[in-house]
């Protein structure tokens, strides 16, 4: 009996020991996907205690909805920048779910859900504040060639690609690797089919599939690969780098609306410095900002330190307001990137005998009219960058009566910001920058005694000029002429 017993154990244990020997040998077998992996998906699954990222970093509402999906019988898990972000030890922005339920099934699940499709089916569920986006696996459209749901425009571009597919499929449609994995809310594993994880480890940004038919498909890929190298401090795979200078074009066929979106994300998420220095090395910035470029390249031939200093010190700012978690606003950004343009046509139109005013309101009416044709600018935005324009000629004036008025004005304080950014940037206010610094930090005695020196100031520097003369009173505009506008 005793013999019978023990010849079971060591014929299981055995049999065990062979499995596992048979498993890793298959594992080292196993060939490394290649940078094509659409071609040949690999599937890994990094088990909990092999990978960092943890369920404590991860959003409750986002574990809720994978939770909920995985009880009701479906796959769901968690995808794209948060994993990523997790695995990097980042906050993620917000969490994306990939599931194999129906855009309709995962909506029966959610009553505090809403399907929407733009571009693609989804559903947004909605926690507060919070919203959970729930994608249902899709594949790629060449798998669907000549069906009615994907379509492409004759430069290769994806115009719609709501097909539904496998896991593996939805991973291959990604973009780069490090954006394919996949975190199990069941046994808390993470899913890579194309290596993501190696590339997370080395830094490295790498297109999945073959590079040039990717950016083609849409080459708003482009932008986000610089958005991603400056973000995560990642570099560009060889393969992924080398066709970026040549293909900016192709972001001429992109929607503005999409553009002015992308442009957002990229100079507003806390590295704009970085970002631009990148989309200029890569040639992607004269597609998005053609004015702003032509400008910047004059300046750098003429060694022009300003233009390009009123540009990275706006970034600067934009940056150091995103960390500290201070509003920002596209016009201010706008208004800095197209300054120069804007004041090269408003030079034009001046030598061509136009006054100063009308001469700066047409050029900011022209400027950004033709941005507009690259990069939508909503309404609200344009509105903003031509108040912040207008208001610089009479911050830099000061006309003493109308010191009090210009201080009410709804858009003094990002006009103000900009007027202090010019002067950073070198151009010479004559002190008008420190000036309205000052004033806003005195009380009303303070800045009576400021607003009446400012007058004697100035009267003193009439008299000095017209000796002997007795000045005429002389209605004025509140608009007056402003040279130092230029
Ligand atoms: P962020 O931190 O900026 O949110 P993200 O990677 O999450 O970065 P999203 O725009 O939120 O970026 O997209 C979510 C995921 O969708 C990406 O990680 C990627 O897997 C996929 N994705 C987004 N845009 C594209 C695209 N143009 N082509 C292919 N896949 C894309
Ligand atoms: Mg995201």
């Amino acid at each position: 009996m005793f013999s019978y017993t023990t010849a079971i154990v060591v014929i299981v244990l055995g049999g065990i020991l062979i499995f596992w020997l048979m498993r890793n040998r298959n594992k080292a077998k196993r060939p490394q996907p290649t940078v094509d992996a659409r071609n040949d998906p690999q599937k890994t699954v990094i088990p909990r205690d092999k990978h960092p990222v943890s369920r404590r970093n991860i959003s409750d509402n986002a574990l809720k909805v994978i939770n909920r999906l995985n009880s009701q019988g479906y796959e769901a898990y968690l995808v794209g920048g948060c994993v990523r972000d997790l695995y990097l030890d980042l906050h993620p922005k917000d969490f994306d779910v990939a599931t194999n339920a129906s855009p309709e099934e995962v909506r029966k699940l959610f009553r505090n859900s809403r399907l929407i499709g733009r571009r693609f089916k989804l559903v947004h569920v909605l926690f507060g504040r919070e919203m959970i986006e729930v994608a249902t696996f899709r594949a790629q459209h060449e798998q669907h060639h000549g069906q009615d749901k994907s379509h492409h425009s004759e430069s290769g571009r994806i115009l719609r690609d709501n097909v539904y597919g496998t896991m593996e499929d939805d991973a291959m449609r990604r973009d780069f690797t490090v954006n394919a994995l996949y975190y199990d809310g069941r046994d808390f594993s993470v899913v890579d089919f194309c290596n993501g994880v190696d590339d997370i480890r080395t830094g490295t940004l790498r297109l999945i599939g073959d590079p040039v038919t990717r950016y083609h498909e849409d080459p708003v890929r482009m932008l986000r690969a610089i958005r991603f190298a400056a973000k995560l401090n990642f570099t560009m795979a060889p393969e992924t780098e080398q066709p970026v200078r040549e293909l900016g074009h192709l972001l001429r066929d992109i929607p503005s609306a999409r553009l002015f979106d992308e442009i957002l994300k990229l100079l507003q998420s806390g590295h704009g410095v970085r970002t631009f220095e990148l989309l200029r090395e890569y040639q992607l910035f004269a597609p998005l900002f053609p004015a702003t470029d032509h400008s910047l390249n004059e300046a750098l031939a003429q060694q022009d330190q300003q233009t390009p200093a009123l540009i990275i010190e706006s970034l600067k700012s934009t940056d150091r307001r995103v960390k500290q978690h201070r509003p920002v606003t596209p016009a201010f950004l706008f208004a800095a990137l197209l300054w120069s343009p804007m004041k090269r046509l408003a030079q034009e139109l001046m030598d061509q005998g136009i006054p100063p005013i009308p001469a700066f309101q047409q050029a900011a009416m022209t400027v950004i009219t033709n941005q507009c044709h690259h990069t939508s600018i909503p309404r609200r935005f344009s509105m903003m960058v031509r108040d912040i324009w207008d208001l610089q000629a009479r911050l830099e004036r000061r006309q003493p009566k109308l010191i009090e008025s210009l201080m009410e004005h709804p858009k003094f304080r990002a006009a103000y910001d900009f007027l202090v950014l010019r002067e950073q940037s070198g151009e010479n206010l004559s002190g008008a920058g420190q000036w309205w610094t000052d004033i806003q930090e005195v009380d009303d005695h303070g800045r009576f005694s400021m607003v009446r020196e400012l007058s004697s100031q100035i009267a003193s520097q009439g008299a000095q000029k017209k000796p002997g003369i007795k000045r005429r009173r002389r209605r004025r505009k509140p608009h007056s002429p402003d040279s130092g506008n230029d």
